[in-house]
């Protein structure tokens, strides 16, 4: 099935995710606020878009891919946005990790209006959207997402309906605690092996071969060790990321002290410039905190 998809927010993610979709044989009107971000996905087959509205004028979905709760709510509710002008196909999905609150109010305003949401966020990272091996979490309505499915097919290997509204987001978040906090043990098992002389990339291999293994050693390890502080996934996105962990967290009144304690050492790297660096970044924590 071939199909028509306006897709909003050219990033780090969704430009990979958006030329997943070209190869899928699919039609994609491409919109993004950085101009130079919609050329660059012209050579690809894409169609440029003036506007939210105007990408969603004849797709049969709108995906979007944007930082934070409020550039998805500007798409949404904006000037030129979905609500005032819904895609023809009347299903919206949103990709970014977000608010589940805020997705549930836009999951209301738009069914109110005859349009589907969903909400999808992913995890695999610059990597995963390239190779189209991206885990996709979804929530909301069941026929919505058999709708999605062949779209998310284009992008993903493991795509799963987790449940209502909002649900998708909630197990991203559960996501995002697990991978701060698996970073952070890792900056303290190379802060203790670099302090005590041993060789930090024979560390890994050995953590990697044995029960202490994990997609952060794997995949951030050689940039942790060789200092390189280049972003996939932002230190600032992490954070917005734990805020909404912490936010969901305490009006649920469950407590998530590890959370807590991996969240300021995120604020103490922010403070220190590093918001735009990658996640590997957070150990440069730690070369402060042994003076290296
Ligand atoms: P990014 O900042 O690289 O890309 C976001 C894009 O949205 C940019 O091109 C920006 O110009 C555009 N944009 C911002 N406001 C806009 C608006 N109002 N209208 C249209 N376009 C707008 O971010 P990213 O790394 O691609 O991440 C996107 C989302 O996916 C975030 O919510 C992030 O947390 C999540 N995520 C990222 C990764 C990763 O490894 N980078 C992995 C999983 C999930």
């Amino acid at each position: 099935q071939r199909g028509k998809v306006g897709f909003i927010g050219l990033g780090t993610m969704g430009r990979e995710m958006a030329i997943n979709l070209l190869k899928a044989g699919h039609a994609v009107y491409a919109y993004d606020v950085r101009k130079d971000a919609i050329g660059d996905l012209l050579p690809h087959g894409a169609s440029a878009a003036a506007h939210p509205a105007d990408a969603a004028r004849e797709a049969d979905i709108v995906i979007s891919m944007l930082p934070d709760t409020p550039q998805v709510e500007e798409i949404v509710y904006g000037e030129n946005g979905l609500l005032a002008s819904p895609p023809r196909g009347r299903l919206v999905v949103d990709m970014s990790t977000i608010s589940p609150v805020a997705v549930r109010r836009m999951h209301a305003d738009l069914k109110a209006a005859g349009v589907d949401f969903l909400d999808a966020p992913v995890s695999g990272g610059p990597v995963g959207a390239k190779n189209a091996s991206l885990s996709i979490m979804t929530g909301g309505d069941a026929d919505a997402f058999a709708r999605a499915e062949p779209y998310f097919g284009a992008m993903g290997t493991t795509i799963t309906h987790v449940g209502e509204a909002g649900a998708g987001q909630t197990v991203k978040l559960c996501n995002q605690l697990v991978c701060a906090i698996n970073l952070q043990a890792i900056c303290e098992a190379l802060a203790l092996g670099r302090a005590s002389g041993v060789d930090l990339d024979q560390l890994r291999n050995v953590l990697l071969g044995g029960s202490a293994a994990s997609w952060m050693l794997e995949k951030l390890g050689p940039a942790m060790i060789a200092g390189d502080p280049s972003a996939g996934f932002r230190i600032d996105l992490m954070l917005k990321d734990l805020r909404l962990v912490q936010e969901q967290a305490l009006s649920l009144c469950v407590p998530l002290p590890a959370t807590a304690l991996v969240t300021s050492q995120y604020v103490e790297a922010r403070a220190h410039g590093e918001g735009t660096n990658g996640n590997q970044a957070l150990f440069r924590v730690y070369d402060r905190m042994t003076n290296q």
